[in-house]
C-alpha cells in the first residue's frame, strides 16, 4: 500500500488495536481512534503526541458521527470470556449493538463516500474442535456469551452486506500474546503472577489446547489481508501453533527459571472449549506467513 490510507480504528488503546496503530502510524497512515478507554484501555501510549493520530473517548455502541476515512479497523469489543460468564451486557452492548450502530453509521453515507468495514473477530466463534482444524466456511458453534457476541456481530456485517451493500473484510485470529496485553489473560496473568510470588491459577487440569500467534504476527496479517486479499471475505489468522495451556505456562516459568510448583489447578469455567484450531491456508495464500511459528515467543 503506497498512498497514505486514513483509518478509524476502534479500541486502538487495547491489547492488538495498539499494536495495529503502531504499525499503521510507522507505515505514514493516518489514525483517528475511537475508544471508550475500559479497564483494558492503555491511557498512556508513545504516539499520543503524534500529529497523525487523534484519539476520541467515545463508545462505539452510542457515536453519532464518523468521520470519513478509507478504512475501519473495528477492534474494539469487550473481550474476556470470564467476564462475559459474569455478566452479559457489557458484551451485547459493546460487541454487538457497538457493531450494529457503525454499520449503520457505514450504511448512512453516500456509496461513494462509504469505508471499508473491517472487522477482528475471533477463533472462539466456530467453538471447539478435537482434532483437524476449521476453515472460513464451517459453521459457527460459539460456545460462551462472549464468543456468541462476536458471532452474532459477524452475522450482523454479513446481513448489511447483502442487504445495503456494504463492503467488508472480517478476520478471525486466534489467541494472540505479546506487549501491552491485559493481565487477566493467560501469559500476562503468569508473569504478574511471578514477578509477584504468587501462584499462577490454571482452569481443570491445563489440557486444554490453543493455538498461539504473536500479536505482530496477526498485524502483519491484517496488512496483508488488506494489501492482497478480497473484499467481502473472512480470513482466519493463525501462526498454527498449537500448544496446551500448561505448555504455555511452563515455557513463561522457564523465562524466570521457576517451575511448576508455582501453578495452582482451579475449576474449569464453565462451557469450557477443549481445542481451538484453525487453519490460515486461505491467509498464506497471499503471501503471509508468521515469523514466530512454535512456542511462546520472549518478546522483551
Ligand atoms: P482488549 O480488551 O485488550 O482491548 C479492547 C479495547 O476496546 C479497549 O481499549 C477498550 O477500551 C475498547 N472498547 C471496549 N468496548 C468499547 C466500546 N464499546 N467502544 C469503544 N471502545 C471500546 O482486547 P484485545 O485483546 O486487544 O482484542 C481486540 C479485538 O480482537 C477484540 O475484538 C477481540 O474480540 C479480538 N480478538 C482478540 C484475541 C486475543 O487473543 N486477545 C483473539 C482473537 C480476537
Amino acid at each position: 500500500m503506497e498512498k497514505s490510507v486514513k483509518f478509524i480504528v476502534t479500541g486502538g488503546r487495547g491489547f492488538i488495536g495498539s499494536h495495529f496503530v503502531e504499525e499503521a502510524l510507522s507505515r505514514g497512515h493516518d489514525v483517528i481512534d475511537i475508544d471508550k478507554m475500559t479497564y483494558a484501555a492503555h491511557t498512556s501510549l508513545p504516539w499520543d503526541n503524534s500529529s497523525n493520530y487523534t484519539l476520541k473517548v467515545a463508545d462505539i455502541a452510542e457515536i453519532e458521527h464518523l468521520p470519513s476515512c478509507d478504512v475501519i479497523f473495528n477492534f474494539a469489543a469487550e473481550s474476556h470470556v470470564n467476564n462475559s460468564i459474569r455478566e452479559t451486557e457489557p458484551f451485547v452492548k459493546s460487541n454487538v449493538l457497538g457493531v450494529h450502530n457503525l454499520l449503520n453509521l457505514v450504511r448512512g453515507k453516500m456509496k461513494y463516500n462509504r469505508p471499508l468495514f473491517f472487522h477482528i473477530s475471533t477463533d472462539e466463534v466456530y467453538g471447539d474442535r478435537l482434532e483437524g482444524s476449521f476453515l472460513e466456511t464451517d459453521k459457527l458453534s460459539p460456545s460462551n456469551p462472549y464468543s456468541a457476541t462476536k458471532a452474532s456481530a459477524e452475522m450482523l456485517i454479513l446481513a448489511y452486506s447483502r442487504t445495503y451493500g456494504i463492503d467488508y473484510i472480517i478476520s478471525r485470529s486466534a489467541n494472540n500474546y505479546g506487549d501491552r496485553q491485559f493481565d487477566e489473560k493467560l501469559i500476562p496473568k503468569c508473569i504478574s503472577s511471578i514477578k509477584n510470588d504468587k501462584k499462577i491459577p490454571i482452569h481443570g487440569d491445563g489440557t486444554y489446547i490453543r493455538d498461539w500467534t504473536y500479536v505482530k504476527d496477526n498485524i502483519s496479517g491484517l496488512f496483508c489481508i488488506l494489501e492482497s486479499g478480497k473484499k467481502n471475505e473472512i480470513y482466519n489468522v493463525s501462526a498454527e501453533n498449537h500448544m496446551r495451556n500448561l505448555e504455555v505456562v511452563d515455557e513463561v516459568l522457564s523465562w524466570y527459571n521457576k517451575d511448576r510448583e508455582m501453578v495452582e489447578f482451579v475449576p474449569n469455567r464453565w462451557g469450557q472449549d477443549l481445542r481451538y484450531s484453525i487453519s490460515s491456508q486461505k491467509l498464506r495464500n497471499l503471501g503471509w506467513s508468521p515469523s514466530h511459528k512454535r512456542g511462546i515467543y520472549k518478546w522483551y
